[in-house]
């Protein structure tokens, strides 16, 4: 594309473009969500040690206008100073648009791509495959994702077949756009595929991320995850909600999408879950998880906590909502067994008291312990 920017002003864009340098993921990996440039209420700097990743949202850095910033800067760890060691994955932004389109009624999904209006601009937007991964080679993510058609999951078959139809479509035309975009030929893009091993992912370029649909239904799901194996992907997402109408996992449907996908291929529980949830999937073979539990309960008063230290919750983990009564006097930590800087320094009754009070310290202090918590959690599994 010819580039309108001064001669000297492409020499400096161009040297801080990231290097390409080889990146290691320790597996299993938990990446939190950093929809809106950061994780909600916390700074980087309190959590980079800790994380593996962060999972970024496409959709939200077009609609603010970001883009031509992260392109100056040469990308989001540029941007944030997130360390460039670390794995920065962004989505496709269908499930954003999903939202906009199946809740709000403001678009509809085309042959071409998801059209809609943005809901603060008005403005009617396409989000194409090209255009989804033109913005994700802004971001200079680690990770990057094929347009998918997402689901609700109360669809009928119907539906659920005509949207993983769409998906492998635009699948084809995602892989095409990376392809074009970081001047790969299909057979390099093989010969250069991420290695897996037992607890490690190796690779040395950009990679990405397939988002097998098909609902619950097996046969479709089978359908769907052969479809996009058949194509070439680096990992294959697992998309829509793997749980039935009681929130119990749908372990069959998972298996389905382990089974269909290729052997030496990461597979990634997108948007994957309670620390129960992420058990299961971890035994059949998922391996790479995000999801905005520990941001979003943090913010609510709810914290995860070591099994027999809260009220009772699931398996592996307990809970404190910290905005009962029963804590306002409690001066014990939040979780004895959690190192994070909250429980070491702070007592379940201060933090009530600043969560009561809407104190923004407190949700800071309470999504630092959520996400410490997540991240010792995933280590204590870890084989
Ligand atoms: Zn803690």
């Amino acid at each position: 594309m010819h580039s309108v920017l001064p001669k000297n002003k492409r020499r400096q864009i161009k040297k801080q473009q990231p290097s390409r340098s080889k990146k290691k993921l320790k597996l299993p990996a938990f990446f939190p969500d950093a929809t809106y440039g950061s994780i909600h209420s916390l700074p980087f700097h309190e959590v980079n040690g800790l994380l593996p990743g962060v999972v970024v949202t496409t959709l939200h850095f077009h609609l603010l206008g970001l883009v031509s910033t992260l392109d100056t800067v040469g990308g989001f760890h540029n941007f944030t100073q997130f360390p460039q060691e670390k794995i920065v994955l962004s989505d496709s932004g269908g499930f954003q648009v999903l939202s906009l389109i199946n809740r709000k009624g403001l678009g509809k999904i085309t042959e071409e791509g998801a059209l809609f209006k943005d809901p603060k601009t008005g403005r009617k937007t396409l989000l194409s495959p090209e255009l989804s991964l033109q913005i994700q080679h802004s971001i200079c993510s680690d990770i990057r994702t094929a347009l998918d058609v997402p689901l609700m999951g109360n669809e009928d078959n119907s539906i659920i077949t005509k949207a993983l139809e769409q998906t492998t479509r635009w699948a084809q035309r995602s892989k095409t756009a990376y392809l074009a975009s970081e001047l790969l030929t299909p057979d390099e893009f093989i010969a250069t595929k991420p290695k897996l091993e037992e607890n490690t992912l190796s690779f040395e370029r950009p990679l990405l991320n397939a988002v097998v649909q098909g609902g619950n239904d097996l046969a479709l799901r089978k359908e769907s995850a052969q479809q996009l194996s058949a194509i070439g992907f680096d990992l294959f997402g697992f998309g829509g909600w793997p749980v039935d109408e009681n929130g119990k996992l749908q372990t069959k449907v998972l298996e389905t999408f382990v089974e269909n996908t290729p052997p030496d291929s990461l597979k990634y529980g997108m948007g994957i879950g309670t620390p129960d949830d992420i058990v299961t999937c971890i035994s059949l073979g998922i391996k790479l998880f995000d999801c905005v539990l520990p941001s979003r309960n943090a913010r609510h008063g709810s914290l995860f906590v070591t099994k027999g230290s809260g009220e009772k919750a699931g398996k592996n983990y307990d809970l404190i909502r910290i905005k009962n009564a029963r804590y306002q006097f409690d001066s014990s930590k939040l979780d004895p067994a959690c190192s994070c800087p909250t429980c070491k320094h702070y007592s379940r009754a201060y933090l009530r008291f600043l969560i009561k009070n809407n104190n923004p310290v407190g949700y800071s202090l309470l999504t630092l312990h959520n996400i410490w918590w997540y991240q010792n959690f995933i280590l204590e599994i870890s084989p």
